[in-house]
């Protein structure tokens, strides 16, 4: 996590000959801000395009985070031509390269830090087998859960001892029970990191490292509560103590700003690419990402555009399509698409106005 070494010096060594001011390591030693305008005093209109970058442990670029970052650079070359062309544009670019986004919520650290300040809108896009203008971006919470016990011989003295697993293991399995009271929106995945060291010793140390996603903050809230419940149900059953950490860097749901949403869908249209009905585009998937986080900052898209597969996103075979050139191409065409869009929010009069107004009605 926050090891984009290669892919920050690469992304910052492009943008840097491209003319773009860059900042290297800026708030976090894998994150960069990156900007561009030609005026001679600060413009008055700040649009952001955000690069990914990290990978996963296993498979890789198995959430194609290396494309992401290729698209918000085409976005950028492609806004900075206009720029380029139309001096008098009040208009400053600013790339921002966000790291940690598989845990790490590197935007919500870079958030905390004020990184988003001053900025009008954020635009980034996300490869998948599907193509959405709305994705389904859950709530996401973290819960770490420690039962202790007391360690004896299991054979001799067994009574003696407080079992931590056991307490881990009722918990799990209250958790599990509870699932047929959730809502079918709700999410709580759950694996034991410590559940004892050997079988003749009466674990004294349980830990359950649980993520729990609701639609949004205030169902996850009540959803955690909930499981609260189940956790502490394992300490009293066995005598032990349990601890429940929460993770400090929850990832929120997508307030997708729908008037940014249909100026990129209109580009992205253009340019050959095709979403099934709202419902339906809204059902397609269910996910989490800290550009959650940014969304109930500054006005944001997230949309998501399908690759030639139909593997799903986290596997080895997803990192296998992250790297054809065919997706490179469609990867493309998302930055194109992104492009048009901050271009046509700069440029048509009283869409940055009406872009704000939702965001503001929402926030
Ligand atoms: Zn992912
Ligand atoms: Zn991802």
């Amino acid at each position: 996590m926050m090891e984009e070494v290669k892919a920050h010096a690469i992304l910052t060594d492009f943008l840097q000959a491209e003319g773009f001011k860059v900042e290297r390591s800026y708030i976090l030693p894998t994150a960069f801000k990156a900007i561009y305008y030609t005026q001679s005093d600060e413009p008055d209109v700040n649009a952001c395009v955000i690069c990914e970058y990290d990978a996963l442990p296993g498979v890789e670029h198995g959430c194609g985070h290396n494309l992401i970052a290729e698209a918000g650079l085409a976005a950028a070359i492609g806004i900075k031509a206009v720029i380029e062309i139309f001096p008098d544009v009040k208009l400053k670019l600013t790339v921002m390269g966000t790291p940690g986004e598989e845990g790490g919520g590197g935007k919500i650290k870079m958030l905390s830090k004020e990184a988003f300040k001053g900025i009008d809108f954020a635009i980034m896009v996300h490869p998948a087998n599907f193509n959405a203008i709305y994705p389904n971006v859950l709530s996401l919470n973290g819960m770490e859960i420690t039962y202790t016990g007391k360690p004896a011989h299991a054979a001799a003295y067994p009574w003696e001892g407080v079992n931590a697993l056991d307490a881990a293991v009722n918990a799990y399995s209250a958790v599990s029970m509870m699932r047929q009271q959730f809502k079918p929106t709700w999410r709580a995945h759950g694996v034991f990191t410590d559940g004892g060291l050997k079988p003749n010793v009466i674990p004294d140390r349980a830990v359950l490292s649980y993520m729990i996603r609701a639609p949004n903050n205030a169902e996850l809230e009540q959803l955690m509560d909930k499981l609260e419940g189940c956790f502490n149900a394992g300490a009293t059953a066995t005598g032990c103590t349990v601890v429940i950490n929460k993770s400090d860097i929850p990832y929120f749901d997508m307030r997708t700003n729908s008037i940014l949403a249909e100026i990129y869908r209109n580009n992205s249209m253009e340019l050959g690419m095709t979403y099934p009905d709202i419902e339906t585009d809204k059902a397609q998937s269910s996910f989490s990402t800290d550009m959650g986080n940014v969304s109930y900052e500054v006005p944001s898209i997230h949309p998501t555009y399908a690759l030639n597969t139909t593997s799903v996103n986290h596997t080895t075979e997803f990192n296998l399509a992250s790297n054809t050139i065919e997706s490179h191409e469609i990867t493309l065409i998302a930055g194109i698409a992104m492009a048009h869009t901050a271009i046509d929010v700069v440029f048509t009069d009283g869409v940055l106005i009406q872009v704000k107004e939702e965001f503001y009605k929402n926030k």
